[in-house]
């Protein structure tokens, strides 16, 4: 298919969907180059040099004039960013402006990693967010997107949707951002073209059905589940919006627009009630292709909480004893909130208000990652972790040393360097404060930690 070609049955879709006259608008805007956009981490502050302006509906997202080598900026490797796609950042405004209540989140379909990281900012310590991933090397892609991002509040499992039953009305919200036929990324990949086909849309819906099937019993009562997609057809958007309503009691959920944002509210009417869903196309929006509905679990529909337990039995995972626990939060200069696991023999902290949650997942799921791992002790030192390093954590009692943006990228390329200056033993290094990663200091070398399978590669 030749590069701006479009798959004729994929015209005529979307023909019947706008009629002909926006249906050349929006074959136009399909035709114009994609905008780079980012998404800041608040707990991560950095100097960026690229000139940018906001995204009117997403919280410290921004525009960029142009897309900069984000490998080259040692910012980036810290978590100071997230390099996302504008349209799905409207997640944003839809959890300000309901300002929906902070609780346990999950994301149901959520590698790389974007909307997780959004959520768990939303969240930062007021909420627990299970970011949950089916396919194994994207759970891996997951799992290092949260932890630069650092919060220390997430737990990253690897599960099929099937796997959650026991999970029953224990979420205050449910994401499901859809594995879908991908219309909306035509524009930033040709290649989601050459995929497309009407029967794909076909088992793509079918396939959504089997997921919010799964998502909608895991809400709890007065939460929300959130559903989108990056296509524009109505067969995964409206239908299974639709499905979701005649499945589940769901109440409607209709989000604030600003008319100058181009989005495209769309309505799905059943019972006599009207429910609502959010279209992004590209002729009239700053962003790629994008879908969304919002709904709500009734006040009375069931919910579950996790049980306090005394004991907590577990075949790898191991709650460390109290007075452990005390010296620990101690050495990792936590704010007395912090609960204290053994991974095998690698220590993790938790924010110890959503210990019992962690338990209960734990139970039922196939956990990769939760909280921060802060390392491992020999003979009573620390050996201290890569995702400790990254989180915002304190790291008191290491000394740290700022580095040019020269040495960073020499550091996050596990080139050799010598840091002769420095103390002994393990040194946190810095790119404008934000820490990179460890050093073991060795007087004539320095041994890199920094994770080989992270490093930059050119
Ligand atoms: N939420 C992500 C983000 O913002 O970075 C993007 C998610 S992507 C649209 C959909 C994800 O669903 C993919 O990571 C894919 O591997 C996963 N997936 C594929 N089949 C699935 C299934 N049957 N159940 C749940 N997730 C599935």
């Amino acid at each position: 298919m030749a590069e701006n070609q479009l798959p004729e049955a994929f015209e005529s879709q979307m023909l019947a969907l706008l009629g002909p006259e926006e249906f050349a608008l929006f074959k136009e805007g399909l035709a114009l180059p994609s905008q780079t956009s980012i998404r800041l981490n608040q707990r991560k502050f950095a100097e960026l040099p690229y000139p940018r302006r906001p995204i009117p509906w997403a919280k410290d997202g921004y525009f960029l004039e142009e897309r900069p080598s984000f490998t080259m900026d040692p910012t980036f490797h810290a978590g100071a960013y997230y390099v996302q796609e504008a349209s799905s950042m409207f997640i944003s405004h839809v959890l300000e402006s309901q300002k929906i209540q902070k609780g346990i989140y999950l994301d149901l379909a959520a590698a790389p990693g974007g909307k997780s990281t959004l959520l768990s900012s939303y969240l930062g310590e007021e909420g627990l967010l299970v970011a949950n991933e089916v396919i194994a090397s994207r759970a891996q892609i997951l799992k290092e997107n949260v932890i630069k991002w650092g919060l220390g509040n997430a737990v990253v499992t690897h599960n099929d949707p099937e796997h959650f039953g026991p999970l029953e009305g224990f979420f205050d919200l449910v994401l499901v951002d859809a594995p879908c036929s991908g219309e909306g990324m035509f524009r930033k990949d040709p290649l989601a073209r050459e995929e497309w086909s009407a029967e794909h849309v076909s088992l793509c819906s079918a396939r959504q059905k089997r997921i919010v099937d799964k998502a909608g019993e895991l809400v709890k009562g007065g939460g929300y589940l959130l559903y989108s997609t990056c296509t524009f057809n109505e067969k995964e958007n409206e239908e299974v919006l639709r499905f979701l309503i005649e499945e589940f009691a769901f109440e409607p959920v209709r989000i604030a627009l600003d008319p100058s944002w181009g989005i495209v509210e769309t309505q799905v009417i059943f019972e006599e009630e009207t429910f609502f869903g959010y279209r992004f196309f590209p002729h009239k929006v700053a962003g790629e292709g994008f879908f969304i509905t919002v709904l709500r679990r009734p006040e009375g529909a069931y919910s579950q909480v996790a049980p306090t337990t005394k004991e907590f039995k577990h075949h790898s995972l191991k709650r460390v004893g109290e007075k452990e626990a005390t010296v620990l939060e101690q050495e990792v200069g936590g704010d007395g909130t912090g609960k204290f696991y053994l991974l095998q023999d690698a220590y993790f902290r938790m924010h110890g208000d959503y210990s019992q949650e962690l338990e209960k997942l734990a139970q039922v799921l196939s956990v990769r990652y939760f909280g921060v791992e802060l390392g491992k002790k020999h003979q009573k030192e620390w050996i201290p972790s890569h995702e400790w390093a990254l989180s915002t954590l304190p790291k008191n009692g290491f000394p740290q040393k700022e580095l040019s943006v020269e040495e960073a990228l020499d550091f996050l390329r596990k080139k050799e360097q010598s840091f002769a200056e420095l103390p002994m033993g393990w040194v946190l290094l810095t790119y404008q404060k934000l820490p990179l990663g460890w050093i073991k200091n060795l007087g004539n070398r320095a041994n890199n930690y920094y994770p080989k399978e992270w490093r930059i590669r050119n």
